[in-house]
């Protein structure tokens, strides 16, 4: 926990947040700035500044938030298909530096990403 991390604050609800799953392991909510017509982020209580910082210690926590973003997606209607992003680092366009993946659908997703 990392009182100056944004997403540490939101897990310890300081700061609030639309949550639509949680469990002993992550957090699930609406991005505040949506870039689609679903865009959930989906983080893990512990602190973990970015894909980059994972280890192999974190790989079950990493394959339960991956799990979760499949089930909350056929929970949201996400049929027609969706895509889970990861920015990672200055030039992976990360801004919050907590490990997150962005849950993003309803609409068609272009490729390749900008
Ligand atoms: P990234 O740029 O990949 O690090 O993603 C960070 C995301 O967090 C952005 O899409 C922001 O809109 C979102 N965000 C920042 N602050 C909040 C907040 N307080 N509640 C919900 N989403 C937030
Ligand atoms: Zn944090």
């Amino acid at each position: 926990m990392s009182s100056e991390c944004i997403f540490c604050r939101i897990v310890a609800g300081t700061i609030s947040a639309k949550r639509v799953y949680e469990d002993d392991l992550c957090l699930c909510f609406a991005d505040l700035h949506p870039q689609a017509p679903t865009h959930l982020l989906i983080i893990p209580r512990e602190h973990i500044a970015s894909q980059a910082h994972a280890q192999e210690e974190h790989a079950a926590l990493l394959g339960h938030l991956m799990a979760k973003a499949a089930q909350i997606a056929r929970g949201s209607g996400l049929d027609h298909g969706y895509r889970v992003v990861i920015n990672t680092g200055a030039e992976g366009g990360q801004t919050v530096d907590h490990l997150h993946l962005h849950l993003l659908g309803g609409r068609h997703m272009g490729w390749p990403p900008g």
